[in-house]
């Protein structure tokens, strides 16, 4: 289940400062969080449609059912989170953007920001509305609600995700379906302040001041947190794909026993590798041999015939190339099972697939052959620029540049080598997604995530997830 879930920013208003009286926390393991039902009469939370209890779910109506679906999710975070002031969520049911087969489930974002309150731990940055209740100890805005949530009416009708629906039980048994309460969890989770307030296309931070989340952003490439990066830097730093980690320290302790170990790769070496010795980020295949540890390796050698699609069986100088070496190809013209299946034939221990449009990270190889037993790998286009930079001076059977496919053993699945947790740093730029989220590449798969998996759990603590260490690390 690959369903895109934006998290659409709400206009936020910007309070300058604010005071008032300091009312003394009161030491709780809980919160209290509040739906506030602001559908109209007859619609969403309100709908009378008839409906049989399921998973769990005793509602009657559509209505409720849903109610009670988002109090479950409420009550989850309510049992995670400690605050004296009660966290009221707006929400609503209703349509929002879909097409046949994508639709936006949901979205949320804290209603209002503050900074520079009594308390605050870190000065000069912009705290969501809940966390500023939770550490000022009063609500410093009664009339308005801390976070502001949107859920899509339309799913699984005709042309919303046609046929795939919100599971309104409360115990995950979603089968094909979208499991709600994990939805409003996710959400809810950004309502809370999984997001940033800095606008990650221009790199502009809100009023001239970054958000917390800022202050735990790292950029491995620059080296730089984004609090001390200049807007252009920000900008850049939100497509550096998987270099983009967050520091805070107890997303960093949790990870470990969250993530398993192996990250799919592609290790450059040789005498004549050059500037093209490193690790590559892959895309895995679903056909073949897995990667393994021990990995394959062999000289990379390019087919060139017809474009290097490799579409039709290898002959001639392709064919000697690519025998007993790792193939490389380009994407395009025909599948992917299809040109691993002819470099195997002709010999070749290993593929790599050559994205033909820029982006990243690679996607995953689709297909499925039962005859291929060699692994393939895909990488972005701008990474094959720098491999074939390497292979100019290759002989009619050896390039000198070794390829390694390879899972990385040492790597936790979401992590970088010094064990960050990555964030969802895609290029192009993804509006609503791209830095508010934890990286595709986590396995297990987390719940912040842009897209929701399938096999997610309702838990936000590890050892299933990392949602709440990240809400510990900016204040929670
Ligand atoms: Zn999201």
């Amino acid at each position: 289940m690959k369903n895109k879930i934006n998290n659409l920013r709400l206009a936020a208003i910007v309070s300058a400062a604010f005071c008032g009286l300091a009312a003394a926390p009161a030491a709780e393991a809980a919160a209290t969080i509040v739906i506030v039902n602001g559908n109209a009469a007859g619609v969403g939370f309100n709908d009378p449609t008839i409906v049989a209890p399921v998973g769990g779910n005793p509602g009657t109506t559509l209505g409720q059912q849903r109610l009670n679906a988002f109090q479950a999710a409420a009550n989850k975070w309510g049992a995670t989170l400690t605050s004296s002031v009660s966290i009221r969520v707006l929400s609503t049911f209703e349509p929002l953007t879909c097409t046949a087969t994508g639709a936006v489930l949901g979205s949320a974002g804290a209603t209002e920001i503050f900074r520079d309150f009594p308390g605050a731990p870190i000065a000069g940055s912009w705290y969501p509305k809940a966390l500023t209740s939770k550490i000022f100890g009063a609500d410093p805005d009664p009339a308005t609600a801390d976070i502001r949530a949107r859920f899509n009416s339309n799913l699984g009708n005709a042309g919303c995700l046609t046929g795939v629906f919100f599971y309104l039980g409360l115990d995950n048994n979603h089968g094909g379906n979208v499991d709600l309460v994990t939805v409003l969890t996710h959400e809810f989770g950004h309502g809370l302040g999984f997001q940033t307030f800095t606008n990650g296309s221009t790199g502009a931070q809100l009023a001239g001041f970054p958000s917390v989340w800022d202050n735990f952003l790292q950029d491995q490439t620059v080296n730089l947190h984004w609090t001390a990066m200049t807007d252009a830097q920000r900008a850049a730093s939100a497509l550096n794909t998987r270099k983009l980690v967050w520091t805070g320290a107890a997303v960093t302790a949790a990870a470990p026993g969250v993530l398993s170990l192996g990250v799919p790769l592609l290790k450059v070496s040789g005498p004549a590798a050059g500037a093209a010795t490193g690790s590559y980020a892959v895309g895995v295949a679903s056909f073949g041999a897995a990667l393994s540890t021990a990995g394959v390796s062999a000289d990379i050698m390019p087919v060139t015939a017809a474009g290097g699609v490799a579409c039709a069986p290898l002959t001639g100088l392709d064919a000697m190339a690519v025998n007993h070496n790792i193939a490389l190809i380009n994407r395009g013209t025909c599948t992917f099972n299809v040109k691993v299946k002819n470099a195997q034939d002709a010999g070749a221990v290993g593929v790599i697939i050559a994205d033909n449009v820029a982006g990243s990270p690679p996607p995953d190889l689709g297909g499925t052959d039962a005859t291929v037993t060699i692994p393939s790998v895909r990488i972005t286009l701008g990474d094959a620029t720098t491999i074939r930079a390497s292979l100019a001076k290759r002989s009619r059977t050896k390039s000198g540049v070794i390829a390694n496919l390879t899972l990385d053993g040492s790597q936790l699945a979401g992590a970088d080598a010094f064990g960050f947790v990555q964030m969802y740093t895609p290029n192009p730029f993804q509006g609503g997604s791209s830095v508010s989220h934890y990286d595709t590449g986590a396995f297990r798969n987390l719940l912040m995530e842009p897209a929701i998996n399938g096999d997610l759990t309702h838990e936000v603590t590890p050892p299933q997830d990392l949602t709440f260490p990240l809400l510990q690390d900016i204040g929670w």
